[in-house]
């Protein structure tokens, strides 16, 4: 089977290209990782859902162990160190339990770890080593206690963007200060003033703390190298964070290129808003996953291709939990179980192929749906496969139905309702009609849905 060749849309040569890895026995993509303060959202949960479907695909095409994704844990912040002192509670306190949280949402929504996750508390040194860098090559300068990376230095700036300069102004986080020699300078380190529980590490330039552009700089540097192949990330990170990171790692190293492709998925609404939480549309993961399986919300993410806006419905939500109980019944149906380890097929591959075309792959994935109810077990394990790709329709059809959410499902637990549906079977072969039908309506009214075959009684959370 000959692969298809990968191609991406490139967001700084805004074309779509040929893949070509550096090195096809380590392909390396970078991905900008969570702010850890709060619970995930759901437009935080599209970039982890989005590449971990390249990921898969990369490692199809490439081999397991020839893959290096690497996403960090940005663990620095001012929001983390407001939010810390709101709550009362130590930064490393914040930082581990939020960190918690979001790998157990991630995993629900069936996202791989990435092969590496950097905490940038963790990439101090090298964040020091490389402004020192900067400050030695004349792309950054010392003053009052900052360190800030002089735009004008580098001819080139700007190309991912491409701003107008007063926009550029516009977009340089801190205010115009005093000790800037151009307005659009950027913070590569700031004062930290203990008193005010500011989290600080001794530097050259005093105590202080690296602003967010060079942490991504210095970690991708340390786990990746000085240049690699993808960097990813949404489209809101443009500018000025990759934009920045594009001239603190090239001035730095002296490169052409930080990464050689560029992806950004698109933006998220949620109910046809942008999210907010004054108009009740703004929906965490950990919420949702009250309320729906990780799975329904993986696959809506992936019905609208990466570089288009998402609208993010409930409605949606529920479509997309119905489409997936259409697949698992017919996985179910066929009684024997299949892995998903074989061959995908070749239409599942070319589209993800296809600059991660993933709605014509889930349209293949249909296909072979009906294939299968139509009686044709041949594709069962190539839709099985298939779907790997896109970490779908991976667990038994037999914990889908039950596994649903604890308030979808009457609160009962998988015992209590095989208990329950025990208690019924012996009532049916004592013909004590009455009880068995109670024992039926009473799951029913809690949700719980019991379907009657040869092999005894099967059920599922509606
Ligand atoms: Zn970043």
């Amino acid at each position: 089977m000959t692969t298809p060749t990968l191609k991406i849309h490139d967001t700084l040569s805004r074309e779509k290209r040929d893949f070509v890895p550096q090195d096809e026995k380590n392909v390396r993509m970078y991905v900008c990782g969570p702010t850890v303060y709060d619970k995930a959202h759901i437009g935080n949960a599209r970039p982890v859902v989005v590449f971990d479907v390249l990921a898969r695909l990369l490692r199809h095409i490439y081999g397991e162990g020839h893959v290096t994704y690497a996403r960090n844990i940005t663990d620095i912040d001012d929001k983390i160190n407001a939010r810390a002192h709101e709550r009362g509670i130590p930064i490393r306190d914040l930082t581990d339990q939020t960190i918690e949280v979001f790998h157990a949402d991630m995993k629900a929504l069936n996202a791989l770890p990435p092969d590496v996750e950097p905490r940038a508390t963790d990439t101090i040194d090298e964040m020091i080593e490389m402004i020192q860098v900067l400050i030695d090559k004349g792309n950054a300068y010392a003053a009052e206690g900052h360190v800030l990376f002089n735009v004008p230095s580098m001819d080139d700036y700007g190309r991912l963007s491409r701003r107008k300069r007063d926009e550029q102004i516009a977009g340089a986080r801190v205010e115009v200060a005093p000790y800037k020699k151009d307005a659009a300078d950027f913070v590569l380190w700031k004062p930290s003033d203990p008193e005010k529980g500011e989290p600080g590490w001794d530097s050259p330039w005093g105590y202080g703390r690296p602003g967010w552009h060079i942490e991504c700089s210095a970690m991708s540097k340390k786990i990746l190298g000085e240049t690699f192949d993808i960097h990813g990330g949404g489209l809101d990170l443009i500018f000025p964070h990759h934009e920045n990171e594009i001239a603190q790692s090239r001035c730095a190293h002296d490169t052409d290129v930080m990464a050689n492709y560029w992806m950004h998925n698109g933006y998220l609404m949620a109910e046809g808003e942008k999210m907010s939480k004054s108009l009740g549309n703004f929906y965490t993961v950990n919420e949702l996953l009250e309320e729906f399986p990780g799975e329904a919300i993986r696959l809506l993410l992936l019905k609208t291709h990466y570089r288009q806006p998402l609208d993010f419905t409930k409605e949606g939500l529920a479509e997309a939990k119905r489409e997936l109980d259409g697949f698992y019944q017919a996985l179910r149906a066929g009684g024997t179980t299949a892995s998903g380890s074989g061959d995908s097929p070749a239409g599942i591959v070319d589209a993800l192929s296809d600059d991660l075309n993933t709605p014509k792959a889930l349209s293949v994935l249909h296909e072979l749906l009906s294939a299968l109810n139509r009686g044709d077990e041949a594709v069962r394990q190539g839709l099985l496969a298939g779907a790997a790709l896109l970490g779908l329709l991976q667990q038994d059809p037999e914990d889908w139905f039950k596994g649903q959410p604890k308030s979808a499902a009457g609160g009962l637990s998988d015992d209590e309702i095989d208990a329950k549906i025990q208690a019924r079977t012996e009532a049916r072969k004592n013909k004590d009609f009455a009880t068995s039908d109670a024992i039926r309506d009473e799951l029913q009214d809690m949700g719980i849905i019991l379907e009657d075959g040869a092999q005894g009684t099967t059920w599922r959370r509606g």
